[in-house]
């Protein structure tokens, strides 16, 4: 596909139905018909898995970071906040993922130590293509969503974002600013409430595209403090030992968001 996903609802719910019902994730994943399979695939909804080696994915993600354009994706990023085009919204924390990646060979015995990715893994993009719809989801884990989330987004034209777009961006880390030292992540997703039409769903995982992209200060932390983390636990290890003392990385808000906010001023 080399344009933008149009809204198409028969070929969401044939997707929908694949990996979502009214109880939550379907475990496993439903089979479609092929011809479903063909027709959201035709529509740019559904992906041929494919076979990928853990050192062919590193290479892989290292030159999708290398060759996006950072401005796009931020105003994509942007876009969404007002819009609630949702899918927009990952590829600013893949980036980030994929761009603070070196190049190193698989190490195990459990998943990579340095990315958490298999050996011989495959890129399974329909699961992450799902969440990334719903609710602008960015994967927890390995390299491979990463990677597709990326990709979509070299293939996709950029989306224009406007002056509510910005000032949803200024109250989101104006509410963060505004928690108390003890706040946790979960602060963050209660304080934005009021600030941007969306759900939990979608409030949590614009705060893990917070922490992967650094907007959020991530504090360097021991193994001692992620081994405190409650296995109940649905954040990322990064989200769960954020607290409000972090606070914001005001240095990568002004890299990111800067260059539009005066073009916008400007205009
Ligand atoms: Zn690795």
């Amino acid at each position: 596909m080399s344009a933008n996903i149009q809204r198409n609802q028969k070929a969401w719910d044939i997707l929908s139905r694949m990996y979502w019902s009214p109880s939550g994730w379907n475990i496993p994943a439903k089979a479609a018909s092929e011809l479903d399979v063909r027709y959201a695939e035709a529509a740019g909804y559904y992906f041929p898995d494919e076979a990928i080696t853990h050192n062919k994915a590193v290479k892989r993600g290292m030159k999708a970071a290398a060759s996006v354009n950072l401005n796009k994706i931020v105003r994509d990023f942007l876009h969404s906040l007002s819009t609630r085009h949702l899918q927009y919204r990952p590829a600013l924390g893949s980036y980030f993922i994929l761009s603070r990646l070196a190049k190193h060979k698989y190490s195990g015995p459990h998943g990579c130590r340095v990315c958490t990715e298999m050996p011989d893994t495959m890129i399974r993009s329909n699961a992450t293509n799902f969440a990334r719809i719903k609710w602008g989801a960015i994967p927890k884990n390995g390299l491979t969503g990463h990677i597709f989330i990326l990709e979509q987004s070299i293939r996709e034209t950029p989306e224009q974002c406007s002056k509510q777009d910005l000032l949803i961006l200024k109250q989101l880390i104006q509410a963060i600013e505004q928690l108390p030292n003890d706040a946790k992540a979960r602060d963050i997703e209660i304080a934005w409430k009021p600030h941007i039409k969306s759900n939990k769903q979608e409030r949590d995982a614009l705060i893990e595209i917070f922490v992967a992209s650094g907007i959020l200060r991530i504090p360097s932390v021991s193994q001692s403090d992620f081994d405190k983390i409650p296995l109940k636990s649905s954040w990322s290890d990064h989200a769960a030992v954020w607290r409000g003392r972090d606070g914001i990385d005001q240095r990568r808000v002004d890299e990111l968001f800067s260059s539009v906010i005066e073009s916008s001023e400007q205009g």
